[in-house]
């Protein structure tokens, strides 16, 4: 019995809690089974996730002081902030050009109007917000009181302090190395922790695949099929081409070898739907299994789950369209020049947590002048899309982690370390 590998009862998860959730979902709401099957398979899924995010703050805040403190020379740290900025932005603009174009060739909800879904609508309390305001409440939210930041799990206040904190330890130097021990000691304990947690990875996915498949509203997704479709598929196409074919030819690793290596983190990604929630996950796989050292992985990782978001930059994207489609505006090109900026805007902007693509929304779709009300059509079937864009922005932070370990170890033939 405990020769089945971790990787293996995961995946044996994956595959019991989606029979199950159709059975459950066969039998009806009403069954007793299905409403006491859903009960206990929400109970175990938010439990599995509480126990992420009890190790996350403490987490992100140690790995990127030791991530940062130990790219010891002001160049090596540099060029890999630089090659992390360049990687995450090109990467994010590419998906949301894929999304684009795919939009414009299959346009996405052509024959829907909008007052189809009039009732929906009207129950939904949209939020307006400009893109300067959205701006300001972002730049607001970078600096914050670390107690209250640590306290409240604001993940990129965190971020943002300890990269400073990273920075100034390596700028201290020699003086300050019994805090470096103290934090390097206090991560490792944490990845101790988190290898416990992983344990319980398999009963908790298998709980939360359950919820998902018991919980789409089938009617409502084969209504908006098509826009569906061209989700998945452009996000797919993204995830299993467009990020593999990059590290390949920037790395030479192999595709199986990469999903090998990050599948814990990936399928993890899928079943919380939360990148934050993932990290600890995402930066294992990383480090033990992909091999990329804990300096670069530290600060790459922590800062790609809260900022780099590929799938919710080309989901934006797609969205825009779609309502437009809905509300019959068909949007210039200057126009979806701007989705294209906003959609980025609003990736960056929107944290590591389910469907919060859905309120970053908001930007890209006031930007030119669309409906926001028309988030209350696509908030019921975001359950089923974040989960595959969640997994993408995961893959996208790993495979910018190998990507950034590759060009900075190239680009530095003489460092010491
Ligand atoms: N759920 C996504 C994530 O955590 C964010 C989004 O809603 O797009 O990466």
């Amino acid at each position: 019995m405990n020769k089945i590998s971790l990787n293996n009862q995961i995946l044996l998860g994956v595959v019991s809690g989606g029979m199950l959730g159709f059975w459950l979902a066969e039998l009806g709401q009403e069954s007793e089974i299905s409403q006491s099957g859903l009960y206990v398979a929400k109970l175990i899924g938010s439990l599995f996730t509480d126990l992420l995010r009890m190790v996350l703050i403490p987490l992100v805040f140690t790995s990127i002081v030791v991530g940062v403190a130990n790219l010891r020379s002001h160049r090596q740290m540099n060029r890999v902030w630089q090659a992390t900025l360049v990687f995450f932005m090109s990467t994010m603009l590419f998906a949301i050009a894929l999304g684009l174009t795919a939009a414009n060739i299959l346009q996405p909800g052509g024959g829907l109007q909008i007052a189809m879904f009039q009732d929906a609508i009207q129950s939904f309390q949209a939020t307006q917000m400009s893109i300067a305001d959205f701006f300001a409440q972002f730049l607001r939210s970078l600096f914050q009181n670390p107690i209250a930041a640590l306290a409240q799990g604001n993940v990129l206040a965190v971020v943002i302090f300890a990269l400073l904190l990273g920075i100034a330890l390596v700028i201290g130097g020699e003086r300050y190395r019994n805090i470096l021990a103290l934090m390097q000691e206090f991560l490792e304990l944490i990845l101790m922790l988190v290898g416990w947690i992983m344990h319980l990875a398999p009963l908790g996915i298998m709980a939360l695949v359950l919820q998902l498949v018991v919980t789409q509203d089938a009617g409502l997704l084969s209504t908006l099929i098509n826009f569906v479709g061209i989700v998945i598929g452009t996000t797919l196409l993204h995830g299993l081409v467009v990020l593999p074919l990059i590290l390949f030819l920037m790395t030479g690793m192999t595709p199986i070898r990469f999903w090998l290596g990050a599948r814990e983190a990936l399928i993890t990604a899928f079943a919380t739907s939360s990148s934050a929630a993932t990290l600890p996950v995402t930066l294992r796989c990383a480090e033990q299994h992909l091999h990329v050292k804990r300096d670069v992985a530290g600060f790459v990782i922590p800062v790609g789950a809260t900022m780099n978001m590929d799938g919710t930059a080309l989901y934006e994207a797609v969205a825009a369209l779609f309502v437009a489609n809905l509300v019959g505006i068909e949007l210039s090109l200057s126009q979806q020049l701007i989705v294209f900026m906003t959609a980025m805007l609003a990736a960056v902007g929107a944290p590591g947590i389910p469907s919060a693509g859905m309120v970053t929304m908001v930007v890209v779709l006031q930007s030119v002048g669309l409906p926001v009300e028309a988030i209350a059509i696509l908030l019921p079937i975001d359950r089923l899309l974040d989960t595959f864009r969640t997994t993408v922005n995961v893959e996208g932070d790993l495979v910018g982690s190998l990507v950034v370990q590759h060009w900075t170890q190239n680009a530095e033939p003489n460092a010491q370390d």
